[in-house]
Protein backbone atom coordinates (compact mmCIF):
# COMPACT_ATOMS: atom_id res chain seq x y z
CA UNK A 1 0.00 0.00 0.00
CA UNK A 2 1.19 3.10 -0.90
CA UNK A 3 0.21 7.16 -1.03
CA UNK A 4 -0.02 9.40 -4.06
CA UNK A 5 -1.84 12.53 -4.41
CA UNK A 6 -3.12 11.99 -1.27
CA UNK A 7 -5.11 8.37 -2.26
CA UNK A 8 -3.52 5.36 -0.66
CA UNK A 9 -2.90 2.75 -3.56
CA UNK A 10 -2.30 -1.09 -4.26
CA UNK A 11 -0.61 -2.17 -7.61
CA UNK A 12 -2.14 2.51 -8.67
CA UNK A 13 -5.39 1.11 -7.66
CA UNK A 14 -7.20 3.34 -5.15
CA UNK A 15 -8.40 1.55 -1.95
CA UNK A 16 -11.33 3.61 -2.52
CA UNK A 17 -12.22 2.41 -5.60
CA UNK A 18 -11.80 -1.23 -4.56
CA UNK A 19 -14.04 -0.63 -1.51
CA UNK A 20 -16.93 1.31 -3.74
CA UNK A 21 -16.71 -2.31 -6.02
CA UNK A 22 -17.05 -5.03 -2.75
CA UNK A 23 -18.25 -3.18 0.25
CA UNK A 24 -16.34 -2.98 3.94
CA UNK A 25 -15.01 -4.87 5.29
CA UNK A 26 -12.86 -6.26 3.32
CA UNK A 27 -9.39 -7.97 2.97
CA UNK A 28 -7.33 -6.84 0.09
CA UNK A 29 -4.16 -8.71 -0.71
CA UNK A 30 -1.34 -7.64 -2.64
CA UNK A 31 0.41 -10.32 -4.93
CA UNK A 32 3.40 -8.42 -5.73
CA UNK A 33 4.53 -8.39 -2.41
CA UNK A 34 3.85 -11.66 -1.77
CA UNK A 35 6.00 -12.15 -4.93
CA UNK A 36 8.94 -9.63 -3.60
CA UNK A 37 8.60 -11.74 -0.39
CA UNK A 38 9.45 -15.04 -1.88
CA UNK A 39 12.32 -13.56 -3.99
CA UNK A 40 13.67 -12.09 -1.25
CA UNK A 41 14.03 -15.32 0.62
CA UNK A 42 15.13 -17.16 -2.28
CA UNK A 43 17.90 -14.94 -3.12
CA UNK A 44 18.78 -14.35 0.91
CA UNK A 45 19.54 -18.08 0.64
CA UNK A 46 21.00 -17.67 -2.91
CA UNK A 47 23.95 -19.74 -1.82
CA UNK A 48 21.97 -22.90 -0.40
CA UNK A 49 19.71 -25.25 -2.25
CA UNK A 50 16.40 -23.98 -1.31
CA UNK A 51 12.99 -24.78 -1.02
CA UNK A 52 10.42 -23.10 0.22
CA UNK A 53 7.20 -24.49 1.58
CA UNK A 54 4.97 -21.65 2.42
CA UNK A 55 2.84 -22.85 5.32
CA UNK A 56 -1.08 -22.29 4.22
CA UNK A 57 -2.62 -22.23 7.63
CA UNK A 58 -1.55 -18.88 7.24
CA UNK A 59 -3.52 -17.44 4.44
CA UNK A 60 -5.44 -20.22 2.76
CA UNK A 61 -7.55 -18.76 -0.34
CA UNK A 62 -6.62 -21.07 -3.04
CA UNK A 63 -6.05 -18.13 -5.31
CA UNK A 64 -3.08 -17.30 -2.57
CA UNK A 65 -1.87 -20.96 -2.76
CA UNK A 66 -2.11 -20.69 -6.94
CA UNK A 67 0.18 -17.46 -6.65
CA UNK A 68 2.88 -19.03 -4.82
CA UNK A 69 3.09 -22.25 -6.49
CA UNK A 70 3.60 -20.22 -9.96
CA UNK A 71 6.13 -18.94 -7.99
CA UNK A 72 8.07 -21.76 -7.43
CA UNK A 73 6.85 -22.36 -3.34
CA UNK A 74 5.43 -26.10 -2.38
CA UNK A 75 3.39 -25.73 0.48
CA UNK A 76 3.06 -26.72 4.27
CA UNK A 77 -0.16 -28.28 5.75
CA UNK A 78 -1.44 -28.96 8.99
CA UNK A 79 -4.60 -31.01 8.35
CA UNK A 80 -6.16 -33.08 5.56
CA UNK A 81 -8.31 -30.37 4.52
CA UNK A 82 -5.21 -27.94 3.97
CA UNK A 83 -3.53 -30.25 1.61
CA UNK A 84 -6.81 -31.07 -0.34
CA UNK A 85 -7.02 -27.06 -0.84
CA UNK A 86 -3.27 -27.61 -2.04
CA UNK A 87 -3.99 -30.43 -4.55
CA UNK A 88 -7.08 -28.59 -5.65
CA UNK A 89 -4.68 -25.64 -6.89
CA UNK A 90 -2.36 -27.54 -8.20
CA UNK A 91 0.69 -28.59 -5.71
CA UNK A 92 1.93 -32.06 -6.40
CA UNK A 93 1.19 -34.00 -3.73
CA UNK A 94 4.98 -34.62 -3.45
CA UNK A 95 5.30 -30.97 -3.10
CA UNK A 96 3.33 -30.84 0.28
CA UNK A 97 4.83 -31.60 3.63
CA UNK A 98 2.07 -32.69 6.06
CA UNK A 99 2.86 -31.59 9.66
CA UNK A 100 0.02 -32.19 11.86
CA UNK A 101 0.02 -33.08 15.35
CA UNK A 102 -2.33 -34.79 17.56
CA UNK A 103 -4.50 -36.20 14.83
CA UNK A 104 -5.89 -39.63 14.48
CA UNK A 105 -3.60 -41.76 12.45
CA UNK A 106 -6.29 -42.38 10.06
CA UNK A 107 -5.68 -39.02 8.86
CA UNK A 108 -2.06 -39.65 8.52
CA UNK A 109 -2.68 -43.14 6.74
CA UNK A 110 -5.09 -40.83 4.44
CA UNK A 111 -2.18 -38.02 3.69
CA UNK A 112 0.09 -41.01 2.89
CA UNK A 113 -3.08 -42.51 0.10
CA UNK A 114 -2.66 -38.84 -1.11
CA UNK A 115 1.32 -39.22 -1.36
CA UNK A 116 1.97 -36.14 0.28
CA UNK A 117 5.78 -35.86 2.52
CA UNK A 118 4.80 -37.00 5.86
CA UNK A 119 6.52 -35.41 8.72
CA UNK A 120 5.57 -37.29 12.27
CA UNK A 121 6.15 -35.52 15.50
CA UNK A 122 5.19 -37.61 17.98
CA UNK A 123 7.10 -41.34 19.02
CA UNK A 124 3.59 -43.15 19.36
CA UNK A 125 2.88 -42.10 15.85
CA UNK A 126 5.90 -42.66 14.40
CA UNK A 127 5.43 -46.46 16.32
CA UNK A 128 2.13 -46.90 14.25
CA UNK A 129 3.58 -45.93 11.12
CA UNK A 130 6.55 -48.30 11.54
CA UNK A 131 4.17 -51.00 12.13
CA UNK A 132 1.69 -50.57 9.21
CA UNK A 133 4.23 -49.21 6.44
CA UNK A 134 7.78 -49.79 7.09
CA UNK A 135 10.30 -48.51 4.90
CA UNK A 136 7.61 -48.54 1.97
CA UNK A 137 7.07 -44.77 2.67
CA UNK A 138 9.74 -42.60 3.05
CA UNK A 139 9.06 -39.93 6.25
CA UNK A 140 10.20 -36.52 7.89
CA UNK A 141 11.10 -36.49 11.69
CA UNK A 142 9.91 -33.66 13.24
CA UNK A 143 12.25 -32.91 16.65
CA UNK A 144 11.72 -30.74 19.20
CA UNK A 145 15.28 -28.73 19.98
CA UNK A 146 13.73 -27.17 23.19
CA UNK A 147 14.99 -23.99 22.15
CA UNK A 148 12.83 -20.74 23.56
CA UNK A 149 12.24 -18.90 20.77
CA UNK A 150 9.54 -15.89 19.49
CA UNK A 151 7.56 -13.56 21.19
CA UNK A 152 5.54 -15.08 23.79
CA UNK A 153 4.42 -18.57 24.77
CA UNK A 154 1.57 -18.66 22.38
CA UNK A 155 3.51 -18.50 19.16
CA UNK A 156 6.70 -20.71 21.16
CA UNK A 157 6.83 -24.25 20.15
CA UNK A 158 10.46 -25.38 21.22
CA UNK A 159 10.26 -24.72 24.78
CA UNK A 160 10.46 -28.02 26.75
CA UNK A 161 6.36 -27.78 27.22
CA UNK A 162 5.35 -27.57 24.34
CA UNK A 163 3.00 -30.26 22.36
CA UNK A 164 5.33 -29.77 19.14
CA UNK A 165 7.69 -32.25 17.85
CA UNK A 166 9.50 -35.44 19.18
CA UNK A 167 12.05 -34.30 22.25
CA UNK A 168 15.95 -34.11 20.81
CA UNK A 169 16.26 -36.53 24.47
CA UNK A 170 13.82 -39.17 22.90
CA UNK A 171 16.68 -39.56 20.12
CA UNK A 172 17.82 -42.92 20.72
CA UNK A 173 14.05 -43.88 21.35
CA UNK A 174 13.67 -42.94 17.86
CA UNK A 175 16.82 -44.66 16.50
CA UNK A 176 15.49 -48.05 17.87
CA UNK A 177 11.98 -47.67 16.67
CA UNK A 178 13.52 -46.33 13.09
CA UNK A 179 16.11 -49.50 13.00
CA UNK A 180 13.27 -51.98 14.38
CA UNK A 181 10.92 -51.07 11.42
CA UNK A 182 13.99 -50.15 9.06
CA UNK A 183 12.06 -46.78 8.42
CA UNK A 184 13.47 -44.59 5.92
CA UNK A 185 14.07 -41.00 6.98
CA UNK A 186 14.35 -38.48 4.04
CA UNK A 187 13.79 -35.05 6.28
CA UNK A 188 14.86 -33.50 9.48
CA UNK A 189 12.12 -30.63 10.66
CA UNK A 190 12.77 -28.04 13.30
CA UNK A 191 9.68 -25.22 13.84
CA UNK A 192 10.18 -23.69 17.16
CA UNK A 193 7.82 -21.19 16.52
CA UNK A 194 7.04 -17.58 15.36
CA UNK A 195 8.32 -14.09 15.64
CA UNK A 196 12.49 -15.66 16.41
CA UNK A 197 14.37 -11.90 16.73
CA UNK A 198 17.73 -12.87 14.92
CA UNK A 199 20.05 -15.09 13.22
CA UNK A 200 21.40 -16.49 16.69
CA UNK A 201 18.79 -18.80 17.15
CA UNK A 202 18.49 -20.21 13.64
CA UNK A 203 21.81 -21.16 13.60
CA UNK A 204 21.56 -22.57 16.89
CA UNK A 205 19.16 -24.91 16.09
CA UNK A 206 20.56 -25.29 13.07
CA UNK A 207 23.88 -27.08 15.04
CA UNK A 208 21.73 -29.06 16.72
CA UNK A 209 20.12 -30.44 13.79
CA UNK A 210 23.39 -30.90 12.14
CA UNK A 211 24.64 -32.63 15.51
CA UNK A 212 21.73 -35.45 15.00
CA UNK A 213 21.57 -35.62 11.47
CA UNK A 214 24.78 -37.51 10.68
CA UNK A 215 22.78 -40.70 12.22
CA UNK A 216 20.32 -40.36 9.52
CA UNK A 217 22.30 -41.71 6.66
CA UNK A 218 19.10 -41.27 3.69
CA UNK A 219 18.31 -37.70 4.11
CA UNK A 220 17.31 -35.89 0.87
CA UNK A 221 16.83 -32.22 3.24
CA UNK A 222 16.90 -30.69 6.42
CA UNK A 223 13.68 -28.41 7.42
CA UNK A 224 14.24 -24.84 9.47
CA UNK A 225 10.57 -24.74 9.84
CA UNK A 226 9.88 -20.65 10.06
CA UNK A 227 9.71 -18.30 12.72
CA UNK A 228 10.93 -15.00 10.63
CA UNK A 229 9.57 -11.88 12.17
CA UNK A 230 8.03 -9.33 9.89
CA UNK A 231 7.89 -5.54 11.12
CA UNK A 232 4.26 -4.52 12.41
CA UNK A 233 5.52 -0.90 13.12
CA UNK A 234 8.19 1.71 12.48
CA UNK A 235 11.03 0.78 14.38
CA UNK A 236 10.22 -3.00 15.01
CA UNK A 237 13.57 -5.16 14.61
CA UNK A 238 12.80 -7.93 12.14
CA UNK A 239 14.54 -10.98 10.52
CA UNK A 240 17.56 -9.53 8.70
CA UNK A 241 16.92 -12.84 6.16
CA UNK A 242 20.10 -11.75 3.99
CA UNK A 243 22.05 -12.02 7.83
CA UNK A 244 20.93 -15.02 8.23
CA UNK A 245 21.38 -16.36 4.63
CA UNK A 246 24.58 -15.77 4.89
CA UNK A 247 25.50 -17.20 7.95
CA UNK A 248 22.95 -20.58 7.72
CA UNK A 249 24.29 -21.47 4.32
CA UNK A 250 27.67 -21.21 4.90
CA UNK A 251 26.86 -23.37 7.88
CA UNK A 252 24.77 -25.73 6.24
CA UNK A 253 27.72 -25.86 3.46
CA UNK A 254 30.24 -27.49 5.79
CA UNK A 255 27.48 -29.54 7.65
CA UNK A 256 26.99 -31.00 3.51
CA UNK A 257 30.48 -31.67 3.33
CA UNK A 258 30.75 -33.62 6.50
CA UNK A 259 27.65 -35.47 5.58
CA UNK A 260 28.70 -36.47 2.45
CA UNK A 261 26.12 -35.33 0.08
CA UNK A 262 24.88 -32.14 -0.97
CA UNK A 263 20.87 -31.95 0.97
CA UNK A 264 18.39 -29.47 0.74
CA UNK A 265 17.13 -26.79 2.87
CA UNK A 266 13.52 -26.11 3.48
CA UNK A 267 11.85 -23.19 5.10
CA UNK A 268 7.97 -23.34 5.30
CA UNK A 269 7.11 -19.31 6.20
CA UNK A 270 3.65 -18.27 6.25
CA UNK A 271 3.88 -14.59 7.92
CA UNK A 272 7.22 -13.57 6.34
CA UNK A 273 4.98 -14.69 2.72
CA UNK A 274 1.96 -13.35 3.50
CA UNK A 275 1.21 -10.68 6.55
CA UNK A 276 2.40 -7.87 4.78
CA UNK A 277 0.62 -8.29 1.66
CA UNK A 278 -2.77 -8.48 3.33
CA UNK A 279 -5.04 -5.12 4.79
CA UNK A 280 -8.29 -5.33 6.30
CA UNK A 281 -10.57 -2.08 5.48
CA UNK A 282 -13.10 -1.43 8.04
CA UNK A 283 -15.93 1.69 7.85
CA UNK A 284 -15.90 3.85 10.73
CA UNK A 285 -19.51 3.20 12.34
CA UNK A 286 -19.24 5.75 15.13
CA UNK A 287 -17.18 8.11 16.73
CA UNK A 288 -17.81 7.50 20.87
CA UNK A 289 -16.61 10.22 23.25
CA UNK A 290 -16.33 9.01 26.73
CA UNK A 291 -15.10 10.79 29.46
CA UNK A 292 -11.45 9.01 29.41
CA UNK A 293 -11.18 7.69 25.68
CA UNK A 294 -12.02 8.55 22.17
CA UNK A 295 -13.34 5.13 20.58
CA UNK A 296 -13.46 4.38 16.97
CA UNK A 297 -16.26 1.89 16.74
CA UNK A 298 -15.59 0.00 13.47
CA UNK A 299 -17.82 -2.62 11.65
CA UNK A 300 -15.61 -5.60 12.00
CA UNK A 301 -14.89 -6.87 15.23
CA UNK A 302 -12.63 -10.30 16.34
CA UNK A 303 -14.85 -12.00 14.21
CA UNK A 304 -12.70 -10.90 10.98
CA UNK A 305 -9.58 -9.96 13.33
CA UNK A 306 -8.41 -11.95 16.05
CA UNK A 307 -4.74 -11.34 16.27
CA UNK A 308 -4.62 -8.32 18.56
CA UNK A 309 -7.21 -9.51 21.48
CA UNK A 310 -5.38 -13.18 21.17
CA UNK A 311 -1.78 -12.48 20.50
CA UNK A 312 -2.13 -8.85 22.10
CA UNK A 313 -0.43 -8.25 18.43
CA UNK A 314 0.73 -4.54 17.44
CA UNK A 315 -1.19 -3.57 13.92
CA UNK A 316 -0.88 -0.37 12.26
CA UNK A 317 -4.02 1.11 11.82
CA UNK A 318 -4.66 4.45 9.71
CA UNK A 319 -7.26 6.39 8.74
CA UNK A 320 -7.25 6.41 4.92
CA UNK A 321 -10.21 9.00 4.08
CA UNK A 322 -8.33 11.95 5.80
CA UNK A 323 -4.49 11.78 5.01
CA UNK A 324 -4.57 15.36 5.97
CA UNK A 325 -6.67 15.78 9.02
CA UNK A 326 -5.24 16.58 12.24
CA UNK A 327 -3.83 13.93 14.39
CA UNK A 328 -5.99 12.60 17.34
CA UNK A 329 -5.76 9.71 19.78
CA UNK A 330 -7.93 7.51 19.75
CA UNK A 331 -8.76 3.55 20.48
CA UNK A 332 -10.17 1.31 17.76
CA UNK A 333 -12.78 -1.24 18.81
CA UNK A 334 -14.95 -3.38 16.76
CA UNK A 335 -18.71 -4.12 16.50
CA UNK A 336 -19.08 -7.53 18.59
CA UNK A 337 -20.33 -8.01 21.97
CA UNK A 338 -16.58 -8.59 23.32
CA UNK A 339 -13.81 -6.18 24.38
CA UNK A 340 -12.69 -6.11 21.06
CA UNK A 341 -10.08 -3.95 20.91
CA UNK A 342 -8.27 -3.24 17.59
CA UNK A 343 -5.85 -0.50 19.17
CA UNK A 344 -5.27 1.47 22.33
CA UNK A 345 -4.50 4.84 22.67
CA UNK A 346 -3.10 5.46 18.73
CA UNK A 347 -2.45 8.54 16.66
CA UNK A 348 -5.12 8.54 13.57
CA UNK A 349 -5.74 11.70 11.36
CA UNK A 350 -9.48 12.98 13.23
CA UNK A 351 -11.54 10.28 12.23
CA UNK A 352 -15.63 11.05 11.19
CA UNK A 353 -18.18 8.91 10.70
CA UNK A 354 -17.66 6.87 7.35
CA UNK A 355 -14.11 6.99 7.36
CA UNK A 356 -12.14 3.61 6.09
CA UNK A 357 -9.98 2.31 8.66
CA UNK A 358 -7.08 0.33 7.70
CA UNK A 359 -5.78 -2.35 10.13
CA UNK A 360 -1.88 -3.18 8.05
CA UNK A 361 -0.31 -6.64 8.35
CA UNK A 362 -3.67 -8.42 7.81
CA UNK A 363 -2.52 -11.34 5.56
CA UNK A 364 -1.25 -13.71 8.07
CA UNK A 365 -3.71 -15.38 10.39
CA UNK A 366 -6.08 -12.83 10.22
CA UNK A 367 -8.99 -14.08 7.72
CA UNK A 368 -7.95 -17.77 8.09
CA UNK A 369 -8.49 -17.27 11.45
CA UNK A 370 -12.26 -15.58 11.34
CA UNK A 371 -15.30 -16.81 12.56
CA UNK A 372 -19.39 -16.07 12.52
CA UNK A 373 -19.22 -15.34 16.35
CA UNK A 374 -22.36 -12.86 16.91
CA UNK A 375 -23.98 -14.17 13.63
CA UNK A 376 -22.03 -11.71 11.41
CA UNK A 377 -21.07 -12.45 8.30
CA UNK A 378 -17.35 -12.77 6.83
CA UNK A 379 -15.70 -10.71 4.72
CA UNK A 380 -14.75 -11.11 1.40
CA UNK A 381 -10.84 -11.45 -0.21
CA UNK A 382 -9.83 -9.40 -2.73
CA UNK A 383 -6.65 -10.16 -4.67
CA UNK A 384 -4.80 -7.59 -6.48
CA UNK A 385 -2.70 -9.33 -9.51
CA UNK A 386 -1.23 -7.20 -11.90
CA UNK A 387 -3.09 -4.16 -11.56
CA UNK A 388 -6.38 -5.33 -10.96
CA UNK A 389 -9.10 -6.44 -8.72
CA UNK A 390 -9.85 -9.86 -8.28
CA UNK A 391 -12.52 -10.99 -6.13
CA UNK A 392 -11.13 -14.18 -4.44
CA UNK A 393 -13.89 -15.18 -1.53
CA UNK A 394 -17.77 -13.41 -2.03
CA UNK A 395 -18.90 -11.84 1.21
CA UNK A 396 -20.67 -14.16 3.43
CA UNK A 397 -24.83 -14.03 3.75
CA UNK A 398 -27.02 -15.42 6.19
CA UNK A 399 -27.52 -18.48 4.11
CA UNK A 400 -24.00 -19.40 4.69
CA UNK A 401 -24.33 -19.26 8.37
CA UNK A 402 -27.71 -21.64 8.48
CA UNK A 403 -26.56 -23.78 5.76
CA UNK A 404 -25.43 -26.66 7.84
CA UNK A 405 -28.23 -26.28 10.32
CA UNK A 406 -30.64 -29.05 10.51
CA UNK A 407 -34.38 -28.39 11.73
CA UNK A 408 -35.71 -28.69 15.01
CA UNK A 409 -39.04 -28.07 16.39
CA UNK A 410 -39.80 -28.13 20.06
CA UNK A 411 -43.08 -29.59 21.80
CA UNK A 412 -45.77 -27.26 20.81
CA UNK A 413 -47.50 -27.95 24.26
CA UNK A 414 -44.35 -26.61 25.92
CA UNK A 415 -41.69 -28.63 28.07
CA UNK A 416 -42.49 -31.02 29.96
C1 LIG B 1 2.58 -22.17 11.52
C2 LIG B 1 3.70 -22.94 11.01
C3 LIG B 1 4.64 -22.35 10.17
C4 LIG B 1 4.60 -20.89 9.76
O1 LIG B 1 4.96 -20.01 10.78
P1 LIG B 1 5.07 -18.45 10.48
O2 LIG B 1 5.41 -17.83 11.77
O3 LIG B 1 3.76 -17.99 9.95
O4 LIG B 1 6.12 -18.25 9.45
C5 LIG B 1 5.63 -23.17 9.67
N1 LIG B 1 5.72 -24.47 9.99
C6 LIG B 1 4.81 -25.08 10.80
C7 LIG B 1 4.94 -26.51 11.10
C8 LIG B 1 3.79 -24.32 11.34
O5 LIG B 1 2.92 -24.92 12.16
Amino acid sequence: MEIANGQYRIQNIPIEDIVNEFGTPVYIYDADKIAHQFTTLKSAFSDANIRIKYAAKALTNPAILKVLKNLGSGMDAVSINEARLGLQAGFEASDILFTPNCVDFDEISEGIELGLTINIDNIAILEHFGNKYHSTVPIVIRLNPHIMAGGNNKISTGHVDSKFGISIYQLPHIMKIIKTYDLNVVGLHMHTGSDILDAEVFLQMAEILFSIASDFKDLEFIDFGSGFKVGYKEGDVTTNVFDLGIKLSKAFRDFCKDYGRELEMWFEPGKFLVSEAGILVTKTNVVKITPATAFVGVNSGLNHFVRPMMYDAFHDIINISNPNGVQRVYTIVGYICETDTFGSDRKLNEVREGDLIVMKNAGAYAFAMSSNYNSRTRPPEVLIYEGKAHLIRRREELDDITRTLVDFEPNSEGNT
